[in-house]
């Protein structure tokens, strides 16, 4: 049988993950079965934006992972990497910046977006590390040779960043080392925040995968529904309403019948967020449950992250060694 193609994918730990995360996890799951799949989480990423608060980050790195396989990744059907525990991403990036012009860096659009984004908050990431950040990433991508990574549409132009890359460095040296790899784009539909805007930390509208039932309630009777309903009887329109949409996800055969009675307004909204706090507890059960499980079992949380250690490392020695016999180092 011919050997699956890598596929590599991360995320920056930079706290517990949400129901939108969840779908990504289950999306990730998927990819398992066609690719050679690295999942890595992205700690010297955080960084770039985080370096003045690194004291939760060895816990989040570990929460992270515990998320990840509670929701589904398979251990046996993927690699799980720390992206600091394989060195020769550095030396990688430290290569790549010697060859990537500055201007490259300063178009990135998301750039200045979250320069300006932080500097609302009070904070100044202006670094050389942050401006970096995404030669940082196509070193992670490159170092496993894909052929495609995961992306959503705002991620494109860090793919494009990639292949130019790409293009440079082989012009450059004479030589062909890395595919250039392609956009895998999902087809999951998006989760939205629980006050109906897109789900994010900084909007605080969303509802974490390790939150116990009652905090579940606090926050599903929290959520925004239509504004015009104040009693049973006036008729409601579901499509602006958060609970509504998340009914779709969690309650889906009886998200026809109550766009029915909302709008016919036979049913109250007290009612229909009870509903949904049932089923959004009972598909995170089992979710609670493997997490409990791998808690109380550090070191089987430890061979797996070993294990794709290992395996990255592997492929990324390999790269490296490629790499500097290209550039004759
Ligand atoms: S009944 Fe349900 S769908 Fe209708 S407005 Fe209330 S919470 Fe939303």
């Amino acid at each position: 049988m011919a050997e699956k193609q890598r596929m590599l994918s991360g995320m920056r730990p930079t706290g517990r993950l949400h129901l939108g995360h969840q779908r990504v996890i289950e999306y990730w799951s998927t990819l398992c079965d066609t690719y050679d799949s690295f999942y890595f989480t992205a700690d010297w990423h955080a960084i770039t934006t985080q370096f003045d608060d690194t004291g939760h980050l060895r816990d989040n790195k570990r929460e992270i992972v515990i998320d990840w396989l509670s929701s589904g990744l398979d251990p046996e059907k993927c690699h799980i990497f720390h992206q600091s525990d394989i060195k020769e991403h550095a030396e990688l990036h430290l290569l790549f910046s010697m060859i990537t012009p500055l201007s490259w860096l300063e178009r990135v659009p998301t750039y200045k977006g979250q320069l300006a984004a932080f500097a609302e908050k009070g904070k100044d990431i202006a670094t050389y590390g942050f401006l970096g950040y995404p030669l940082l990433m196509a070193a992670d991508i490159l170092m496993y040779r894909p052929v495609g990574v995961p992306v959503g549409q705002d991620q494109l132009p860090h793919v494009e960043f990639c292949r130019e890359l790409v293009r440079r460095f082989h012009h450059l040296y004479d030589v062909n080392i890395f595919p250039e790899p392609a956009p895998i784009f999902s087809q999951i539909a998006i989760l939205p925040g629980t006050d109906n805007r897109k789900m994010s930390k900084s909007y605080n509208n969303y509802i974490n995968l390790s939150d116990p039932p009652e905090v579940i309630k606090q926050k599903v009777w929290g959520m925004v529904t239509d504004p015009a309903r104040i009693r049973k009887t006036d008729p409601g329109h579901p499509e602006v309403c958060a609970v509504y949409a998340y009914q779709g996800f969690y309650n889906k055969e009886k998200q026809a019948e109550i766009c029915a009675n909302c709008t016919k307004g036979t049913i109250g909204c007290g009612e229909c967020k009870k509903m949904l706090t049932d089923k959004i507890n009972a598909f995170l059960d089992p979710i609670r449950e493997k997490r409990a499980y791998y808690e109380n079992n550090p070191q089987i949380l430890d061979e797996i992250i070993d294990d794709g250690n290992r395996a990255a490392r592997k492929v990324a020695c390999e790269t490296m060694e490629m790499v500097r016999e290209a550039m004759k180092i």
